[in-house]
């Protein structure tokens, strides 16, 4: 089963996206990974969809990546006596330590460091800023604010402090908890980590991980930009998180910050994933706006390697149809005439490694004589990413013995992951890659496809053969 598209989708799973049948409708509508939001799934339920998921895989024969998402230190209020309550602008409200529940005067803010930092004038933006509260009062065991705009607030939503300063690390106990439980499974392919701010921020994960999943930061603080580029450089991948960053920076200076961040991951060769209410109406509607169909061709046509659907998938009322929408979207922008020449526009130089030299020489060797696809072996992934950086027109075949290098690569562009044992010899090499080159669908006899390798076969690093073959009449001969 192949897909016609280069970027991938990446799906959240929640309630309406739980069933087995389910996950498997949006796999066939076109969802390459799934992301489960540990904001929100108990440890069961993330064990339960993971289990889930692999069935679907097995099904389908084909790898798909899980993508556990670590709710970091996001900041949330207690709860309310009536679920909710209604606000008046100009009015006092207070955020305390007292754990009993919220009415229209006051709500529990269970963050004791918080608390104590945010002091009169800093402003308090709940509920991804719908409701804009500002601090005029401060004793370190309440803060009294005034209500500037906004007139609702419920359980549990979240708080951004734009103006204040906190001294919080990036894992709260339950993240560490939510992490040792991911890597126990050891069935998740990425990790990422929300509010990173500094790149040490990584390290403390890193050295958890030992290499079992690829970390991914999610940039949401304006502190982040500031480091950009050696968080990009320790991280395995980054996701622009739209969400929490439009409330934390200035929403019209999001679109610029996704073009900055989508180029550098670009040029290191790192996936990057574009995400947050890119369908948001079609949480409770069968259709887009053209805004989103406009936002999400955006994010393809700047070679974003995933797009990510939140809520859409998550808890709407039409997951099948949102990951449908995104996919006819994707593959619409991808066949479009100017497709190319925007996306080759950003294509950077190699470095000087034999799998960056290899990786462009065979782009062009595809692109100049038009083959059907480029083969690629890789064990650990290393070399199918530096292929998927190269962004060539035809697709990339990765064929890898591990089936994790499989999944995890799976989220990177333009890869169709295939698990198979190493070749035994060359010629078993170009049989293999033309065999499965026909069986996946991407040429028959008489087609020609271009096949890179390390030599002695199965070892790391060492990218160094280029193979042109004719898949023979046979389909699974190359000459
Ligand atoms: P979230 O992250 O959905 O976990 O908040 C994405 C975002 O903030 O955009
Ligand atoms: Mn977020």
């Amino acid at each position: 089963m192949r897909r016609n598209r280069k970027v991938k989708i990446l799906a959240t799973l929640g309630p309406a996206s739980s069933e087995e049948a389910m996950i498997e409708k949006l796999f066939l509508a076109g969802a390459d990974l799934f992301r489960i939001n540990m904001s929100h799934a108990s440890h069961d339920v993330m064990r339960t969809l993971i289990a889930r998921i692999r069935n679907v895989e097995k099904r389908m024969g084909r790898p798909i990546g899980i993508l556990a998402d670590i709710q970091g230190p996001k900041l949330r209020v207690g709860k309310f006596a009536n679920t909710k309550v209604t606000l008046t602008p100009g009015q006092t409200f207070t955020l305390d330590n007292n754990e009993a529940p919220g009415d229209e005067t006051r709500v529990f803010l269970p963050h004791p460091e918080i608390l104590e930092s945010v002091k009169a004038g800093d402003r308090l933006l709940i509920d991804d800023g719908k409701l804009h509260l500002k601090a005029i009062k401060c004793d370190g065991k309440s803060i009294v604010t005034e209500v500037i705009s906004g007139t609702s607030i419920s359980d549990r939503k979240g708080v951004s402090l734009p103006d204040t300063l906190l001294a919080v690390g990036v894992l709260t106990p339950k993240d560490r908890a939510d992490i040792e439980a991911v890597l126990a499974t050891n069935d998740v392919d990425w990790v990422a980590l929300s509010f990173i701010q500094r790149p040490e921020d990584l390290a403390e994960v890193r050295k958890m991980a030992r290499g079992r999943v690829g970390l991914m930061s999610k940039i949401e603080k304006p502190q982040a930009l500031e480091r950009i580029d050696e968080i990009i450089e320790l991280s395995d991948a980054l996701m622009v998180a739209r969400g929490d960053l439009g409330v934390e920076m200035p929403l019209e200076a999001v679109p610029g910050i996704q073009k900055q961040l989508t180029r550098a991951c670009r040029r290191a060769g790192k996936p990057v994933v574009v995400a947050t209410q890119m369908l948001e109406s079609m949480i409770t509607a069968p259709v887009p706006t053209r805004a989103e169909v406009s936002d999400v061709a955006t994010a393809v046509f700047e070679g974003a390697d995933a797009i990510m659907l939140s809520a859409e998938s998550a808890s709407g009322a039409y997951p099948v149809e949102a990951v449908a929408t995104m996919a006819s979207i994707a593959q619409k922008v991808e066949e479009d005439q100017h497709f190319t020449g925007i996306i080759h526009a950003q294509r950077s130089e190699p470095n000087p490694t034999g799998a960056d030299a290899i990786s462009l020489a065979a782009r062009q060797i595809a692109e100049t004589l038009k083959l059907n696809a480029i083969v690629c072996y890789t064990a650990s992934g290393t070399t199918g990413l530096r292929a998927s950086r190269e962004r060539p027109a035809m697709p990339i075949l990765t064929l890898s013995p591990i089936v994790k290098t499989a999944r995890r690569l799976s989220l990177a562009w333009g890869l169709h992951c295939v698990v198979t044992e190493d070749a035994t010899d060359l010629d078993d090499m170009v049989n293999r890659a033309c065999r499965i080159v026909v069986s996946e669908g991407f040429g028959g006899p008489g087609d020609r496809i271009i096949i890179t390798a390390g030599v002695p076969l199965g070892t790391p690093g060492s990218t160094n053969m280029l193979r042109i073959a004719y898949i023979g009449s046979d389909g699974v001969t190359g000459i």
